[in-house]
């Protein structure tokens, strides 16, 4: 990439549609798109105020062929999305006009943008830092509206002035730490180590803060993964299709894996709800319990979250011990179905998915009866995780979906600002979590300043990372090259 260069590339996806935006950005961006514009007027982009649409035709410089009909939108540096001068072509929609108007002013001196390429000059030209550049894909990316209102909010600076703050904190304390590396025959007085600590524990306490927000963050941004297991005919293509009838389903499809490869996400209350192995849950009919049950745990392995469905109206098999012993490591919600049916396990009976403290003569059960161990972390759990339904009837399903939302929340209030969304800026929070904690250590044992100093800087260069201070070239590039081209 040279800084140099004007780039372009289209903006919208391939295929046909009404309008076509081709992008052009650089010092050369205006003359450039000159080279091929004519308006009826004959008036010249150059002569153009900034922030105008001009109207006028698309021209083969060589042979004076009129290629298109467009509007072209011309923004003047530095008020632009890269900093630089920014024209946009809009054409017809179809391939061919787009690709000719591109083919003109790749001619005409252009340079093919890569994938990122304006957002990441928007970065080097110091419009944006890196938290909000990636949050501008994640705008695009956006899985439901709760998850498009969090990287909204992340774009306009929201986590950035956040972790500024941060940064100015410990740029403080590293200053005042260091001062003592400048007299080196004082040694630091209690006070002091009394005031570093104090204002360590504030940092650590807000990278907490963040990093616990992450587990919400996550879920916005990727989904939360979730398997419905339980032996055959229990109802789970049932239950399934009741979610999905109560909720709109998203449909996205996987960039760069063969077309077969769709994902599905069920909208509950704005958050992405992945469901695993949909077609697995669809199409497989009549298969023996063995393989059910196989199938059941290898969907089981991945997930964020785990519904086991059980079937109300038959005694609970062998094959449902088994999956609820082995669900029990897991996030899980036993969802009791058929309960227009006549009950064979109801609600207290439920209690046998209860799992209580092993004890001497039960021969490694983990799972007592409600009426044989009554205790108050099973009479919880049995609360929390039972939630009764009739996937064919679809009643429960809104129960079955607010439990869903609270396994997620916990706690977290819906609000979109600080949420960290992205798995990259946790790392780098764990990384300054723990620096922080090393230097509080080394604060209570009287350490020496620059070992003190030394514990700072990482976490320094830790938050850094995250908005692109001290960010490494081949991370740099492996974040922009995840855009699509002509963003
Ligand atoms: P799966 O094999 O676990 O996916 O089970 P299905 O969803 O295919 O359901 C198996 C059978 O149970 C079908 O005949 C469904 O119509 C029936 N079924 C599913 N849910 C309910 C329910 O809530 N009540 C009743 N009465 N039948 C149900």
């Amino acid at each position: 990439m040279n800084s140099e260069d004007t780039i372009t590339a289209v903006s919208t996806p391939p295929g046909r549609s009404g309008i076509g935006i081709v992008r052009l950005s650089g010092r050369d961006a205006i003359k450039i798109a000159d080279k091929i514009f004519v308006s009826p007027g004959k008036k010249k982009i150059k002569q153009t105020s900034s922030h105008k649409i001009l109207y006028g035709h698309i021209v083969n410089p060589l042979n004076k062929e009129v290629v298109d009909e467009v509007l072209v939108s011309v923004m003047k540096a530095p008020n632009t999305y890269t900093k630089d001068d920014i024209v946009e072509i809009n054409c017809h929609g179809g391939m061919v006009p787009i690709r000719r108007v591109l083919e003109l002013l790749l001619n005409a001196g252009a340079k093919l943008a890569d994938p990122g390429e304006f957002t990441q000059r928007a970065f080097l030209n110091g419009r944006i830092d890196l938290a909000q550049a990636e949050a501008v894909l994640d705008v695009i990316n956006s899985l439901t509206e709760q998850g498009q209102k969090t990287a909204m909010a992340q774009l306009r600076g929201g986590l950035s002035k956040k972790l500024e703050t941060l940064r100015e904190e410990l740029i403080e304390l590293t200053a005042f730490v260091e001062a003592y590396i400048d007299f080196p025959e004082e040694d630091i007085e209690s006070l002091s180590l009394k005031d570093m600590k104090k204002k360590a524990l504030i940092i650590r306490q807000s990278l907490k803060k963040l990093i616990d927000s992450s587990r919400y963050g996550l879920i916005l941004r990727e989904g939360l993964k979730t398997a419905i297991i339980g032996r055959p005919n229990v109802g789970k293509s049932s239950l399934l299709n009741a979610l999905l009838e109560h909720d709109r389903a998203i449909v996205t499809e996987m960039p760069g894996t063969t077309r077969d490869v769709i994902e599905e996400y069920l909208n509950i209350n704005g958050i992405p709800v992945k469901i695993m192995d949909t077609a697995g849950i669809r199409e497989v009919k009549d298969i023996a319990e063995k393989e059910g049950v196989k199938r059941s745990l290898k969907a089981m392995e991945d997930a964020d979250l785990v519904l086991l469905v059980l079937d109300g109206s038959s005694a609970l098999h062998e094959t449902d011990k088994e999956l609820i012993d082995r669900s029990a490591a897991k996030n899980t919600i036993f969802v009791i179905n058929k309960i227009d049916l006549p009950q064979k396990i109801d609600c207290n009976v439920g209690a046998d998915l209860v799992p209580v403290p092993m004890k001497g003569n039960h021969k490694g059960s983990r799972y007592e009866k409600l009426g044989q161990a009554r205790n108050d972390a099973a009479e919880t759990l049995l609360k929390q995780k039972i939630v009764s339904i009739s996937a064919k009837k679809e009643t429960g399903i809104d129960e079955l979906k607010n439990r869903i939302v609270e396994t997620v929340l916990q706690g977290h209030t819906e609000s979109n600002a600080d949420v960290v969304t992205n798995i990259r800026h946790v790392h780098a929070l764990e990384k300054a979590l723990s620096s922080i904690e090393s230097f509080i250590k080394a604060v209570i044992k009287k350490t020496s300043p620059e070992f003190l100093s030394v514990e700072l800087r990482d976490a320094l260069d830790a938050i850094g990372e995250i908005i692109g201070i001290t960010t490494p070239e081949d991370i740099l590039n492996k974040i922009f090259s995840n855009f699509c081209i002509g963003k």
